[in-house]
């Protein structure tokens, strides 16, 4: 059974990340504290309440094609009902139609609490809120008041098309055809792999579709975004004659079968009645203002999956028995200690553990950072976050559901043999895991945006802020406990493996390409290594608070930077050594 970690959140959001600093913002009128703490409440009981005990039937039953269209399990769509009259599609959208306007910190610690409790639910509210930011920041005034309300009520859901089958990570190669007919147009296309591109969940779903208008330029610079509802909607807002799409089918795959993931047909009739969104041939531009919420919320199902798959392992490791333990700290008592006693399983479940708070914490921190960018007032500091912000997206998305799948698979191993038979539900995680590195760019477009865009742009100086200022705030750290100094000393190891290995991105960027993984992997352990070093200091300093909270936290930082950061020395290696091997390949020889 799942548990929301509550506690973690509210340390890694009131005192680790610091979210004072959002408290009285003109922007942000409504948020405290107190208001996040209530939130988060709120969200863990519907998380552990409504969304965790349906998982299961997700994944057993999942959706269903028909051709009247997808059906979703009934609980599903209970589910879903009880979401919307939550009020919980509303939390991040913008007030002026009828969101809450919540900062996206928020946002993301109360989506960590779905993406754990039920991953495929989570899917159509993400999607839905991506498709509302494009309208909202792109679209016209009059497509924002037809589409937004009912979008931010949960009334309608949205999904973005982008992927069809000639063209995944490449987007240039996009095809699907947009013919001009007077305020409209029609649109002609095939695209897979939609999330949510049909269900039964509500009565209309609008889809944000990527397109080439005819005679449109080739490549990147020809593609528009248009709106294409799955029913048209009259003026007056109420619903018309459905529009020429169609769900032809449902892949059947490896995980999160409660998402339906549709290929969808455009226009194999008349042509599906399309509405442009803001210019002509700007789409590829208007979909990359939406990237960095869209990455974040696909980052946090990474280490989301990896939090449940550590509840589930410490669960078990704590009841199963098999063999006498030879450690430290084995209770007293007749009974044999069970399997978490042995120093091999406490070692599994520390690494998950570790992880799982380093990656929540640099995850955080990037939100802090594109909520800052957003809402500070003009200024240096306001550019400085906005920059960090954006450099830090492909590492949450890269670093943490890769770690996401690693941890998945730890937690099956903790289960031994039981993790691989389907009724431990650990294999579960790991099936469901196994998406996120996948979706929404996969780990080598991250790893590439990271050292082409994000580092090489602007030469590094965004990346070597970072650095100046972790290594200045480590310097600071000023304490008498052995473990808060083994943390610091162990976390600027790793700063200064991550400044020389971006010395050498910057002066080789062909070769940086074919490295480009293990740097984002560098900086994930790096600036995981920097947080997890202040929550250290933060734990000792307040241990006696919440002793027993304040000393596992200390437990797990130490573990941190004695068994995890050091493998910040042996990826700055190969970022600084590796590439020669690999651009020397040829794949055909080998
Ligand atoms: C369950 C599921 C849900 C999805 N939901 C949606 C959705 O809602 N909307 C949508 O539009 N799409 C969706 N997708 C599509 C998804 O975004 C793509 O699958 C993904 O972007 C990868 O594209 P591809 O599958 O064509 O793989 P490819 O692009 O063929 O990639 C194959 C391999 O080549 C590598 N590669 C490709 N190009 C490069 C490069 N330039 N540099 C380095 N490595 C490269 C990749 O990293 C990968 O390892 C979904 C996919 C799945 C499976």
């Amino acid at each position: 059974m799942y548990k929301a970690p509550l506690k973690e959140l509210r340390f890694a959001i009131h005192q680790l990340i610091g979210d004072e600093r959002l408290v009285g913002l003109s922007d942000l009128p409504d948020y405290s504290t107190e208001f996040a703490d209530a939130v988060l409440d709120e969200a863990a009981r519907f998380a552990e309440g409504v969304l965790d005990p349906i998982n299961r039937i997700g994944d057993r039953t999942g959706a269903k094609w028909t051709a009247e269209g997808v059906r979703m399990p009934a609980e599903f769509k209970a589910a879903y009902a009880k979401f919307v009259e939550g009020g919980w599609t509303q939390l991040r959208a913008e007030a002026e139609f009828g969101g809450q306007g919540a900062p996206t910190l928020l946002g993301t610690a109360v989506e960590e609490l779905w993406a754990s409790s039920n991953l495929a639910f989570k899917l159509c509210p993400m999607l839905t809120q991506g498709a509302v930011e494009a309208i909202n920041q792109c679209g016209s005034q009059a497509q924002k008041e037809k589409y937004l309300p009912k979008m931010i009520s949960g009334e309608w859901t949205g999904t973005m098309n982008l992927t069809e089958p000639q063209a995944g990570s490449d987007l240039a190669a996009i095809r699907t055809r947009a013919v001009k007919e007077g305020d409209h147009y029609r649109l002609y296309g095939q695209k897979i792999f939609i999330t949510y591109g049909d269900h039964d969940y509500t009565s209309n779903i609008i889809h944000m579709v990527l397109g080439r208008v005819e005679g449109a330029p080739a490549g990147v610079r020809g593609i528009s975004l248009f709106i294409v509802p799955k029913v048209l909607v009259n003026d007056d807002g109420s619903l018309g004659k459905p529009n020429d799409v169609r769900c032809v089918s449902i892949e059947h795959k490896l995980g999160i079968h409660g998402s339906p993931t549709c290929v969808l047909s455009y226009g194999d009739k008349e042509g599906a009645v399309a509405y442009l969104v803001g210019e002509e041939n700007r789409g590829l531009e208007y979909m990359f203002i939406m990237m960095n919420a869209a990455r974040l919320s696909v980052g946090l199902e990474g280490y989301a999956l990896a939090e449940r798959a550590y509840q589930q392992a410490l669960e078990y490791s704590r009841t199963r028995v098999q063999g006498k333990p030879k450690t430290k700290n084995v209770p007293d008592g007749s009974k044999v200690p069970p399997i978490a006693y042995h120093p091999d399983v406490k070692r599994m479940l520390l690494t998950q553990k570790a992880y799982t708070d380093a990656a929540r914490a640099v995850a955080l921190y990037a939100a802090m950072q594109l909520d800052l960018g957003k809402h500070l007032p003009d200024g240096d500091e306001k550019a400085k976050a906005q920059a960090r912000g954006e450099l830090l997206i492909p590492i949450v998305k890269g670093w943490s559901t890769e770690l996401g799948v690693s941890m998945a698979s730890l937690g099956v191993q903790v289960h031994g043999g039981m993790g691989f038979i389907e009724e431990t539900g650990a294999a579960q995680i790991l099936r469901d895991s196994r998406i996120a590195p996948i979706y929404e760019g996969t780990t080598g477009i991250q790893a590439g945006d990271l050292v082409g865009r994000k580092v090489g742009r602007d030469n590094g100086a965004a990346m070597n802020a970072l650095i100046a200022d972790m290594q200045a705030e480590l310097e600071k750290i000023s304490s008498s406990d052995a473990g808060v100094a083994a943390s610091k000393a162990a976390a600027l190891e790793g700063v200064a493996a991550l400044k020389d290995a971006t010395a050498a991105v910057l002066k080789d960027p062909e070769g940086a390409l074919a490295v480009c993984v293990p740097y984002l992997m560098l900086g994930g352990v790096v600036v995981g290594g920097w947080l997890t070093a202040k929550a250290h200091e933060l734990a000792v300093r307040q241990a006696s608070t919440d002793p027993d909270f304040f000393a596992a936290k200390q437990q797990i930082s130490r573990f941190y930077a004695a068994n995890l950061l050091p493998e910040a020395q042996t990826l700055s290696r190969v970022v600084k050594q590796g590439a020669a091997s690999i651009l020397d390949a040829d794949p055909a020889k080998l």
